[in-house]
């Protein structure tokens, strides 16, 4: 919005000049149409940023000039009138001389009672450009992330007590808003155990305490991107470069990932690397085609056909809504477009959307993804970990004595021992780990960044959970399940996603033979 402000004086005096260039031969259509849609554009983004008496202002003169023929000749005198008093508006809005505000590279919300710890970290981020949001308790916290987009957060562990982690970091995940909120764990204890029960509360990340600058930009970093696989991605289609890039600035601080273009052109070049959950197009558009043309393309093209497509226009006539939804577009907002309405209808289509194909992946039994979803996202973990240089980890899990279990205990008890794993893999762990379920009775969980040994230790947790539980059998009684669980890390144990798969099953098997009920992560457990 300040952004907008500050290139309105540009964009009027844009204006100004043709009217100025149409005043010196007010016959020529060439110059009135020139003007005409300098007039048309402003008067939309003026409105929908937060301007509508300049809007109004500026709509004098797109009508003047829409209406003006050739017996009803334009007055100029009146065309200058407007802009002036369009022009008076700008200059005394508020706001407009401040400077640029220095623009944070990533902004994290750092949770602990540490005086000192919190201040260090507030100093180590203004170096570094990474705006820290100081909380001590979690309602502070929760004022933060309601009025702030947030990349992570980190959480100050006190020593000795590391079994609130999992409190404090499910109770901030319970925050309205902030349930995919990438975790990073402070504290000095580095040891094994500490870290298994950060990693089961959900922290992508432990840092040891104190925090070093490059550790901390390093964990904004990766805070960061994660945050950022879950944020919409929005591509905006204008061709006035004002709306598109004021149409990103409000999706953007609605939490989306907006990219713009100015040409039709551009778009098919970018839909695959850009992967948009959501389009904003713009009906009209000089040149050849226009945004009917391109929405009626998508929907005849088998991967964009249920992109959500949002039409902007700035005719409001029924004629050019309907003919926006015969085209097959989802929504059609008219200039000028409020902000916070584009970033709801946004939102709720890319909303609706992720939840169809969340739909579409999932086993309706276990509530866990297929086996070839999961198989696409380990690809592209497996090489982001080579890219990084990090681990990553793959455990594979298969009940013990399944078929006996479905003889002895009735299939709908199978059924139901198959749905309570599911449901212990889904609750724990980060949300950036891939689970599924592989097949039949087997599970398989990828912990990307994570070192085997970890990873073990995480499975063996469930493992504990699992052979704790009671399960209720078709005639009333109540069983316990067990598994055995083979573990494998990238790139020691295989460089490819087909030797790591191979190396987690040859331990599977060895689990299976050493007695079951176990997980192995070397060769001889
Ligand atoms: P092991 O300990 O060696 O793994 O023995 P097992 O009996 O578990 O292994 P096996 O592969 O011989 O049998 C797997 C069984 O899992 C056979 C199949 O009927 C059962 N199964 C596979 N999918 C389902 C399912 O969706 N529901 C139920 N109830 N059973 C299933
Ligand atoms: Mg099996
Ligand atoms: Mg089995």
């Amino acid at each position: 919005m300040e952004r907008y402000a500050r290139r309105l004086p540009a964009r009027l005096d844009e204006l100004a000049e043709r009217i100025a260039r149409l005043a010196d031969d007010p016959q020529d259509p060439t110059r009135r149409s020139a003007a005409l849609t300098t007039a048309h554009q402003l008067r939309g983004t003026a409105g929908s940023f937060g301007f509508p008496r300049v809007s109004e202002e500026i709509g004098k003169i797109d009508d003047a000039l829409r209406h003006a023929g050739k017996r009803a000749p334009i007055d100029m005198a009146a065309l200058s009138a407007w802009l002036e008093a369009a022009r008076e508006l700008v200059r005394s809005a508020p706001g407009l001389a401040q400077p640029e505000v220095a623009s944070w590279k990533a902004r994290l919300l750092y949770l602990g009672d540490d005086a000192d710890s919190s201040a260090r970290v507030q100093e180590l981020g203004r170096r570094r450009l990474i705006e820290i949001l100081p909380a001590t308790t979690l309602a502070e916290a929760a004022q933060h992330l309601a009025r702030e987009e947030t990349d992570g957060a980190l959480v100050e562990l006190p020593a000795a007590q590391g079994d609130e982690a999992d409190e404090l970091a499910s109770r901030l995940q319970a925050i309205p808003g902030c349930a995919g909120l990438p975790l990073a764990f402070v504290s000095a204890d580095e040891e094994t155990p500490s870290r298994v029960r950060a990693a089961n509360a959900g922290a992508a990340l432990f840092l040891p305490k104190p925090i070093t600058e490059t550790g901390l930009d390093d964990a904004a970093n990766q805070l960061a991107a994660i945050r950022r696989a879950t944020r919409p991605r929005v591509l905006i289609l204008d061709d006035d470069p004002a709306f598109a890039s004021l149409a990103a600035h409000a999706l953007g601080s609605g939490g989306a990932l907006a990219r713009t273009l100015s040409r039709p052109d551009e778009l098919l070049g970018l839909l695959e690397s850009a992967d948009p959950e959501a389009l904003v197009l713009d009906v009209r558009m000089p040149g050849g085609i226009g945004g009917l043309d391109i929405c009626r393309m998508l929907r005849t093209t088998s991967r964009w056909q249920d992109l959500p497509i949002l039409m902007v226009t700035g005719d409001a006539r029924p004629e050019t809504r309907l003919a926006a939804y015969a085209a097959g577009c989802d929504d059609v907002l008219v200039k000028p477009v409020r902000a916070d309405e584009l970033r709801l209808r946004v939102k709720l289509r890319v909303e609706r959307r992720r939840l169809q194909h969340a739909r579409l992946e999932r086993d309706p039994l276990t509530d866990l993804p297929l086996r070839r979803f999961f198989v696409e996202r380990l690809r592209a973990r497996l090489s982001e970990a080579h890219r990084r240089r990090l681990p990553l980890s793959l455990v594979l899990l298969d009940l013990d004595h399944f078929k006996q279990l479905n003889d002895r205990h009735g299939h709908l008890a199978g059924d139901r021992a198959l749905a309570h794993l599911g449901h212990l893999l889904a609750a724990r762990f980060r949300s950036e780990d891939l689970r599924a379920r592989w097949g039949g009775e087997e599970f398989i969980v990828a912990f990307p960044g994570e070192r085997a040994e970890i990873a073990a230790a995480l499975a063996q947790g469930v493992l504990d959970d699992l052979k704790r539980s009671s399960i209720e059998a078709d005639d009333g009684a109540r069983f316990s399940v067990s598994f055995s669980a083979g573990v494998a890390e990238f790139p020691r144990d295989g460089a490819s996603m087909e030797a790591l798969l191979r190396s987690v099953d040859q331990r599977l098997y060895a689990a299976k033979a050493a007695g079951r009920g176990r997980v192995a992560h070397r060769e001889h457990p």
